[in-house]
């Protein structure tokens, strides 16, 4: 799961979390208050109602407390002796009972009542439509008193008819309250996630730029002086110390190529002359073959000299060049090969001129030929080499006849000393580092090169951007 989804359900959760409880306080301590109003107002109005009480008077009693009549009929009001009779009933619980529970002096009762049958305030008249529920909830409180003149009992009921429908109201609204929070939290923090997280994106873009010919590419360090920044630069002194190792790795295997080369020289004009001072046919033969492993190994050299060079030397010396010219050039100079080889060219080229580093371009030429007279058939081998421009483009292919590279190795042939049999290849004298050099060439000219091999054809594209 990605970073920002992570940060934003988790911040929802909270959120959401968070506001639950928030609202869960809210809606006890709201709860709690107006009960407490309520059973305040029935200890009045039973403090009241008892004042009228006289026991020895039952008749009085009635009189007195009809005389109260109006507030004693908003609610369930009952006042029994010790026998349970009932000395005074208000015309509410004249119509149904309240069970007396001895547990508690204050409960809930719940009875099915037509809201016209109760005292509404004039006030609340309008909002009587909106009652659904057919079973009103009762506040009910009782008290009991011991006078000389006998104990008896007071149990007073308010019917909560609107205080239930505002109750459901206000869970509506922290309901309605709590999703609206939650979700505009989830949006703001999958925005504000976006932002904390996109100097992270923008490392990992400058990081991937960093390629093995970029290597002098650094990440940008922005003006906050934040975590990232610290990262940032520490990423870029991880790369300075990999760059320094790995220019000094490639300056190494010049230099040693290089301390190579002459004593490598000195030995092969040696072996020559002795070679042409008619030596027994023994040492003839002992000379040759270390002579030919000494040309091997010089051209491994070379090669190996050219690849340090193109790899330090991070871009060409440009001019015009025609690349057609040069392909008939190299094809010219391998002319008596292809012919001791019996293998038939078709050049098709067409005037192709470019801004090129024209030493490059030959040896470019000079491997790719190379590689397609060694690794062509014995017999009836064939060679094209066609140059065209596309849509702007230069395009080179050079296709021959021989055993095909398998599927497998074909993304593999351009990295250093990959060869794709190597028996075959050391007997021509392959060092794998040919396509290396081709491929680095042109890159260094800004375009790419593609091989396929297929139908006993092997053919390689190299596209050359037009750069003048
Ligand atoms: P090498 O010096 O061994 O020729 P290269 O880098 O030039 O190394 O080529 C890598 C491998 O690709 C070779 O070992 C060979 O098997 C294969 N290859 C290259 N060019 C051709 C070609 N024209 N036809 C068939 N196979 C080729």
């Amino acid at each position: 799961m990605r970073i920002r989804t992570k940060f934003t359900l988790w911040i929802s959760l909270v959120s959401l979390s968070t506001a639950i409880l928030a609202s869960l306080i809210v809606y006890i301590e709201l709860l709690e208050e107006p009960y407490k109003m309520i059973d305040r107002e029935l200890y009045d109005v039973v403090g009241t109602a008892l004042n009228a009480v006289d026991l020895s008077h039952p008749a009085e009693t009635g009189r007195r407390l009809q005389k109260l009549d109006y507030h004693i009929n908003r609610y369930w009001f009952k006042i029994t002796d010790k026998n349970g009779k009932t000395v005074f009933s208000s015309s509410l619980a004249r119509l149904f009972d309240i069970p007396r529970r001895t547990d508690k002096g204050k409960y809930f009762f719940r009875q099915k009542i037509s809201p016209a049958q109760l005292w509404i305030d004039p006030g609340d008249i309008d909002e009587l439509d909106e009652v659904t529920d057919d079973a009103v909830k009762f506040r009910v409180v009782t008290v009991s008193r011991d006078t000389p003149a006998g104990a008896y009992e007071v149990m007073i009921a308010k019917p909560l008819l609107f205080f239930d429908m505002e109750l459901q109201e206000l869970r509506f609204r922290l309901g309605w309250g709590i999703c609206g929070t939650v979700v505009l939290v989830f949006l703001a923090s999958y925005f504000l996630a976006g932002r904390i997280l996109r100097p992270i994106s923008t490392i990992n873009h400058h990081i991937r730029l960093i390629r093995e010919h970029s290597l002098n590419r650094r990440i940008p360090l922005g003006d906050s002086r934040d975590e990232l920044q610290v990262l940032s630069t520490s990423l870029n002194m991880m790369f300075d110390r990999l760059q320094f190792s790995f220019t000094q790795q490639k300056e190494f295997i010049g230099n040693a190529a290089h301390e190579l080369k002459s004593p490598l020289t000195i030995l092969m004009l040696g072996h020559e002359e002795m070679l042409a001072a008619n030596p027994p046919e023994m040492v003839r033969q002992e000379l040759e073959k270390q002579l030919n492993t000494m040309r091997r190994l010089s051209r491994l050299v070379r090669d190996l000299l050219d690849i340090s060079r193109l790899e330090q030397g991070e871009s060409c010396h440009r001019q015009p060049v025609r690349l057609d010219q040069i392909v008939d050039q190299v094809v010219e100079d391998y002319h008596e090969l292809l012919q001791a080889r019996r293998i038939a060219v078709d050049v098709e080229t067409a005037t192709v001129s470019l801004m090129g580093d024209p030493e490059q371009l030959l040896r470019l030429m000079i491997n790719l030929i190379d590689n397609a007279i060694k690794y062509n058939l014995a017999v009836n081998g064939r060679i094209v080499v066609r140059t065209e421009k596309i849509k702007g483009q230069t395009v080179l292919t050079v296709a021959n006849t021989g055993q095909p590279i398998p599927a497998v190795d074909l993304p593999r042939i351009f990295d250093q000393f990959y060869r794709v049999e190597k028996s075959r290849s050391q007997v021509y004298g392959g060092s794998g580092l040919g396509l290396t050099i081709v491929k680095r060439i042109v890159e260094l000219h800004g375009g790419n090169i593609t091989a396929a091999s297929d139908n006993g054809w092997t053919s390689f594209t190299v596209v050359l951007p037009d750069m003048s």
